[in-house]
């Protein structure tokens, strides 16, 4: 049977490796299950130009490399791997990686959220080289240049109207012509005259795989199946994030999209001694700057709670 200690954090993404550098400075000696493709939605991010402390902007992967070194410089102990189960029921918590059980005390999950995909392999190649899922981290980039927007929802409105700020032109491209956006949010945009709203259209194919960058896409009416190139410099997909909480939905509470809900305020789950922090509980903010700070929040409830415990213990003992 494994030693039990004192944090295991789930996930490898910005939370996760922050919970780790602070957990790990406290001397809590965290594990790590880092997920067999760490990193998190920044491996698939080109330039980072937002997260203070990198005035020249950094690759998304080397950003995360840094993280990652970050929390190993201090103790963190790293596994490679996915976990398949966890276990919550009492202390100590019990998480699998395939056969192999690993005990602690307190968890932090810190598992993320992806964005939708489209499910092209056209969009798969052009990640990072024109397909973006990100209009905050990524617009600047696309200054007097035609982009296209992709969904009907809240966030292609927002984004659709963010971009226009930079764009010259904004393709609004949405698979049907109502909108499952708010009205005030469809009014906003229809009263920018940046942006062109393309309805009863789906994305085809992302164009430009012999240039090595988005130079347009190929749209189709789903009313006459008839498809038409559009030159575009970029394409924003904003068809919704899926927080990655599937292990987790029959033990922690959640919102009706699969988020963790917190105490506000805070990283407590409904289990005590269990946190949660970065996307897998925010659909807001959604920033890896954001996601770091709750990481951080998250290794020092942990370790509140740790000493607290531990204090109520010794007391305990004291007076027996
Ligand atoms: P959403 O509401 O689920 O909308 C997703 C949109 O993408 C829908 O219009 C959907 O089309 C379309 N879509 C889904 N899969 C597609 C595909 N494969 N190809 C083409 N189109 C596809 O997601 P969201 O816009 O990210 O919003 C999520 C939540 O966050 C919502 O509750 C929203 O209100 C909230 N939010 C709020 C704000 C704000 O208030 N400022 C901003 C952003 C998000 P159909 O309509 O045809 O299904």
């Amino acid at each position: 049977m494994s030693d039990v200690r004192d944090v295991i954090i789930i996930g490898g993404g910005p939370a996760g490796y922050t919970a780790a550098l602070y957990t790990a400075r406290a001397n809590l000696k965290p594990l790590v299950i880092e997920g067999f493709n760490w990193g998190g939605q920044l491996m698939i991010t080109s330039d980072v130009e937002n997260y203070p402390g990198y005035p020249d902007g950094i690759m998304g992967p080397a950003m995360m490399a840094d993280f990652r070194r970050q929390a190993e410089r201090f103790g963190a102990e790293l596994v490679t791997d996915d976990v398949t189960r966890v276990d919550f029921s009492e202390r100590p918590f019990r998480v699998y990686v395939g056969d192999e059980e690993h005990r602690a005390e307190t968890v932090i999950v810190a598992t993320g959220a992806s964005a939708r995909q489209l499910g092209l392999s056209s969009e798969q190649t052009l990640q990072g080289r024109g397909v973006s899922y990100c209009a905050t981290c990524d617009g600047a980039f696309f200054r007097d240049k035609v982009v296209v927007v992709v969904g009907g929802g809240d966030s292609a409105m927002e984004e659709a109207t963010f971009l226009s700020r930079f764009a010259s032109k904004v393709l609004l491209v949405h698979r049907r012509d109502e909108f499952r956006a708010s009205p005030i949010m469809v009014d906003r945009a229809r009263a920018d005259e940046k942006i062109e709203f393309v309805l009863n259209a789906v994305v085809d194919e992302v164009l430009g795989g012999d240039a090595g960058h988005v130079t347009g896409v190929r749209l189709r009416s789903t009313a006459t199946d008839e498809t038409t190139d559009v030159p575009a410099d970029g394409i924003f997909v904003a068809i919704g994030h899926d927080p990655t909480t599937a292990l987790f939905l029959d033990w922690l509470d959640h919102d009706d999209a699969g988020y963790l809900v917190t105490e506000p305020g805070s990283t407590r789950t409904n289990i005590p001694g269990v946190f949660a922090a970065g996307d897998v509980q925010d659909h807001t903010y959604r920033q890896a700057v954001t996601a770091a700070g709750s990481g951080t929040m998250a290794a020092l409830d942990a370790q509140r709670f740790l000493d607290d415990e531990r204090h109520h213990a010794e007391t305990a003992a004291a007076s027996a």
